[in-house]
C-alpha cells in the first residue's frame, strides 16, 4: 500500500483563524490516527506552541516550527535517521536547525527601525499586547514569544511594505508572509518538507506526500508535495498568490479546519480503500 505523509499547516488552516479551535477536524485526525498515516504540523509557530497543539491532538510525529526553521524529530522515531546532518538535542528531539538564529534577526529588526520604518517584533510587546492582538491566551501568548528563527513583524500606520520587503532582502534575509509578515533567514516550510520526506522514504519506502495550507508561506510546501491543498480563508477567499503559482492545487469548501476535513477524509478514502 501507497504510504501516505501528511504536512500541515496551523493557523487559518488545522487551527481556525480566530479562535484557534480545531474541533471542526476531529474526524479526519482521528482517521489519520486509527490509519497509522503521519501528520507533520508545519507552522510559523514556536516549538513551544506547536508542542502544546501536538499535546492536545495526541501526535507523536516529527513536526517543523517557525517556518522551516526548526526540524524536530522525536528520539527513534526514525530507524535509519539523519546521521548525515550535524543536529541539536533537547527535550527528547533530534533538531535539524536550518533557520537563522534569533538575535541576528532581532539585530535586523532594530536596524530596519533605525532607518524610520514604523514596526515592531513580537519580542518588542508583553505577552498581554500579544494576547490582545491575536486573540491568543496570555500562556499561548507566551509560548508565541519563545522564538528562535523567525520574527514576526507588527505594522505601524502608513508603512511601505514594499520598501520594508526590499530593505529585508538587502540584509541577506528573507521574508514570508502568513498572518503576519515574517523576517525569516534562508529557510522555508518546502525544505523542511524535503527533508522529512526523505528520511520517510529512506525508512518507510515510496510515499505519497500531501500538503495542505492557506497561505503565502505555504506555496514553498505545496511546490514540494504530491498532492497540493489549500483551504478557504475565513474571508471565504482562497489566497489569491497561491492560486497563481501553484498549479494543480485542490481547494476547500470549507473554511480553515472544516476544509481541513473535508479535504483529508477525501485523501485518506481515496488513497486507503
Ligand atoms: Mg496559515
Amino acid at each position: 500500500m501507497m504510504k501516505l505523509v501528511i504536512f500541515s499547516d496551523l493557523d487559518g488552516t488545522l487551527l481556525d483563524d480566530r479562535t484557534y479551535t480545531f474541533d471542526p477536524a476531529k474526524e479526519a485526525l482521528n482517521r489519520l490516527k486509527d490509519a497509522g498515516i503521519p501528520l507533520v504540523l508545519n507552522s510559523s509557530k514556536t516549538a513551544a506552541e506547536i508542542i502544546h497543539y501536538r499535546h492536545l491532538m495526541s501526535n507523536k510525529h516529527p513536526f517543523v516550527s517557525e517556518n522551516g526553521g526548526g526540524i524536530f524529530i522525536p528520539k527513534g522515531y526514525f530507524k535509519e535517521g539523519p546521521f548525515w546532518i550535524d543536529m541539536e538535542e533537547k527535550d527528547g528531539y533530534d533538531i535539524i536547525v536550518q533557520g537563522t538564529p534569533y538575535q541576528e534577526l532581532r539585530k535586523a529588526l532594530e536596524e530596519l527601525k533605525g532607518k524610520g520604518f514604523d514596526i515592531r517584533g513580537f519580542s518588542d510587546i508583553s505577552s498581554e499586547e500579544l494576547s490582545d492582538l491575536t486573540g491568543l491566551t496570555e500562556d499561548e501568548a507566551v509560548m508565541a514569544k519563545e522564538r528562535d528563527f523567525d520574527e514576526p513583524v507588527i505594522l505601524g500606520k502608513d508603512v511601505d511594505i514594499s520598501l520594508l520587503k526590499r530593505a529585508i532582502r538587502g540584509m541577506g534575509l528573507k521574508y514570508t508572509s502568513g498572518k503576519y509578515l515574517h523576517i525569516i533567514g534562508d529557510n522555508d516550510k518546502g525544505k523542511a518538507v524535503k527533508d522529512l520526506g526523505n528520511l520517510y522514504t529512506k525508512n518507510h519506502g515510496i510515499i505519497t506526500t500531501v500538503g495542505i495550507g492557506d497561505g503565502v508561506n505555504d506555496i514553498p510546501m505545496f511546490l514540494n508535495v504530491d498532492i497540493p491543498i489549500v483551504v478557504r480563508k475565513s474571508d471565504g477567499s482562497h489566497d489569491e498568490t497561491v492560486m497563481e503559482e501553484v498549479i494543480k492545487i485542490r481547494m476547500s469548501r470549507g473554511i480553515g479546519p472544516k476544509g481541513f476535513n473535508e479535504e483529508i477524509n477525501r485523501v485518506i478514502d481515496e488513497y486507503q480503500m
